[in-house]
């Protein structure tokens, strides 16, 4: 889909945004602690398989006087990524989650992948509200030969198990994967309205360095920017990212975002020394910084929320899924 069909989905999409937030967008920033990872996804430059990165582990007490003493005002959200690395949970998330929870009133959110019951608890109890855990991909068989992490049904008895004992649970999928078609995205969209979710992302498809799908083609920006404006009008309570991916895929994709009911950007504050292993496609990444996030911001007539992500999740109605799941035409 495409011409004055899509324009009038994403318009239809926007105006479900504003109906429930305003022309307010969350402001949130990452901060990609460890890119250890012990998983082997083939859509990921981090997978272990990958011996090209220097691996890093972040120093706790850099980002927390990053983050406490120099953090851009906008931000309210601060949230915490890695690769699937127990070890960076343990030696840096968790003392700088209670440094944070100690020192600012910021919301912290985590992307640290399927863990034990035993470290979400300790992330909970350090105060992280918001966990964020994307299935990817639909299907099983697709989920295993491309070695994402478990396998599917585990992945998603994980964001029930989370949901379940009081996160507010984030997930995500990825758009334009080789041999995906409009039946395989409509079946995302169909399971992601399915789960018990705060917030859901969608992912273009871009080929990593150095992994088994470096030669593949990126994913068609337009399928990508039409499943977030299906999935606002499926969930218009849902918080939806802008992700920087947008822009790899297309020059104005991050913006074109915000425009097809996009509702949350995020600016990463990665220290430089460390961001240029945090390679999840290419070495030369497009960062979000302070000023590129907030001159989208402006330029799309919106403006920073004032209040936290977390405060929102804390406070705010959810409301059922609206009816008639939007499977409509993605591509
Ligand atoms: S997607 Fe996540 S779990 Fe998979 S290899 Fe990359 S960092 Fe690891």
């Amino acid at each position: 889909m495409n011409g004055s069909a899509q324009a009038a989905l994403h318009e239809q999409a926007a105006v479900a945004t504003r109906g429930q937030f305003g022309r307010e967008v969350f402001v949130r920033a990452v901060v990609e602690v460890s890119n250890f990872c012990r998983e082997n996804c083939a859509y990921c430059g981090m997978r272990r398989d990958n011996r090209t990165l220097a691996r890093y582990r972040a120093n706790h007490e850099q980002l927390a006087d990053l983050l406490v003493h120099h953090r851009p005002a906008s931000v309210t959200d601060v949230n915490i990524q890695a690769g699937e690395d127990p070890v960076a949970v343990r030696e840096v998330v968790l003392p700088l989650i209670r440094t944070l929870r100690r020192e600012t009133p910021l919301g912290v959110s985590v992307c640290l992948g399927t863990l034990s019951r035993e470290l979400y608890v300790k992330l909970q109890s350090a105060g992280a509200t918001i966990y964020i855990i994307k299935f990817e991909i639909d299907d099983a068989a697709s989920y295993e030969k491309l070695e994402a992490p478990g396998t599917l049904s585990e992945r998603l008895d994980h964001i029930h198990s989370l949901a379940g004992s009081g996160w507010n649970v984030s997930s995500g999928f990825i758009v334009g994967l080789p041999g995906q078609g409009p039946s395989d995205l409509a079946a995302s969209l169909k399971l992601a309205g399915t789960l018990p979710l705060r917030g859901c992302s969608v992912s273009p498809f871009i080929p990593g360095e150095a992994t088994p799908l470096a030669g593949e083609v990126v994913a068609n920006t337009n399928w990508t920017l039409n499943c977030i404006a299906a999935l606002r009008l499926m969930r218009p309570d849902w918080v939806i990212p802008a992700v920087s991916a947008l822009n790899l895929a297309d020059k104005d994709g991050y913006r074109r975002g915000l425009r097809a009911g996009a509702n949350l950007v995020t600016m990463n504050l990665t220290p430089d020394d460390l961001r240029g292993d945090y390679v999840i496609y290419k070495r030369k990444r497009f960062i979000m910084t302070e000023e590129r996030v907030l001159d989208a911001i402006t330029a799309e007539g919106l403006s920073p929320s004032r209040r936290s992500l977390a405060e929102h999740y804390r406070n705010g109605v959810t409301h059922p899924a609206a009816t008639g799941v939007m499977t409509m035409a993605v591509a």
